[in-house]
């Protein structure tokens, strides 16, 4: 039988539907709305897409939201200063800057920028007193993605406690806060990279498969044990019809999709998996819609805990 397919976009439109009375709530109480800067630096194009939906996000749903846009010819010193602007702004309840920066930046030039953001600020949760905090399970704003991901299994009926969680890829931004946030609620979790051995024997053991990695169609049906519920937090830009064609069969929606368009977004997931899998995110319209969900939900937080400690 084939796997359920989670809707991502549903779940999300729910959550903003939830969110967005408290927006209200706050701006009638504050006398201003929830206020977001968001840094892009650069041309890239993956970047400028995602930067444009939150935007258009944050402002259909009652948030004010600024761009600062940088040059990628820009030093590390001139982004620091536009985020110091930002930290010392009362309108701005929240800071993203946008990730990957240009390597001219240096290697680690995103450490520094995300260093730099003030840690009540932090909506992408990827400062270290946001992260130490996560670790120890203390009250604190998660990254968007992972903590979305925590929000679509909730939310579809899926138990997470005693459950057998493997995450395959372990960044700062997805990877170990995901298997840090389920093993909060209680999974027996398991980190996978790209040094692990026999990865596709450890990830059969999941009873929750999550792949980070950004490799099309890397989790095989081998890779999953009949009746686990996968999530695809993937998405790569793919530009190339072999690909393409080692993935979509001759006449399918996607293949049809990529010849039209030249290219397509495509998951960590290969699509034979939908035979094996219990329930499985798309890509897209899997774990992307709620990221961007999420980082309302983190502003408004934000904006909810910094006024908060100004009536103190
Ligand atoms: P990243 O920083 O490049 O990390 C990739 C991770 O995957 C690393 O831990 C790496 O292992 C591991 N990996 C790479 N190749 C592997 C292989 N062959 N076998 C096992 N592990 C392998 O990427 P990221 O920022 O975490 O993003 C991961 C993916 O999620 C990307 O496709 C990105 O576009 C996507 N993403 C999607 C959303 C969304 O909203 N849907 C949000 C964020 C990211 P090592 O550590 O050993 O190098």
């Amino acid at each position: 039988m084939a796997a359920r397919l989670l809707n991502g976009q549903a779940i999300a439109d729910q959550i903003r539907a939830e969110v967005r009375p408290a927006i209200d709530a706050f701006t009638a109480r504050a006398g201003r709305p929830p206020g977001l800067g968001i840094v892009l630096v650069g041309d890239d194009p993956a970047s400028a897409i995602y930067v444009r939906l939150k935007l258009k996000s944050a402002g259909e749903n009652g948030l004010r939201a600024d761009l600062e846009r940088l040059p990628a010819s820009a030093s590390l010193a001139e982004l620091v200063s536009v985020v110091d602007r930002l930290n010392r702004s009362d309108a701005h309840d929240g800071i993203l800057v946008q990730s990957p920066l240009p390597d001219a930046m240096g290697p680690d030039a995103e450490r520094r920028v995300f260093d730099a953001i003030a840690a009540e600020k932090d909506v992408d949760g990827f400062h270290p007193t946001s992260v130490g905090r996560l670790v120890q399970n203390r009250p604190t704003i998660a990254a968007g993605t992972p903590s979305g991901v925590i929000e679509l299994l909730e939310r579809s009926g899926i138990g997470i406690a005693s459950q057998r969680a493997v995450v395959i890829g372990r960044s700062d931004i997805v990877g170990k806060p995901m298997a840090l946030l389920l093993l909060h609620r209680n999974a027996t979790v398991t980190i996978c990279h790209s040094r692990t051995t026999d990865l596709a024997v450890v990830a059969r053991q999941a009873d929750i498969l999550v792949s980070a990695i950004g490799r099309p169609g890397f989790v095989t049906a081998d890779f999953v044990k009949p009746g686990a519920t996968v999530i695809d937090v993937g998405t790569t830009h793919v530009t190339d019809r072999a690909t393409v064609e080692r993935l979509y069969i001759a006449g399918s929606v996607r293949r049809e999709t990529f010849n039209r368009r030249g290219s397509l977004v495509v998951g960590d997931v290969h699509p034979e998996v939908v035979d094996v899998a219990g329930a499985l995110t798309p890509v897209p319209g899997g774990v992307g819609p709620l990221t961007v969900v999420m980082l309302l939900k983190n502003t408004l937080r934000a904006a909810e805990l910094r006024l908060e400690n100004r009536g103190r």
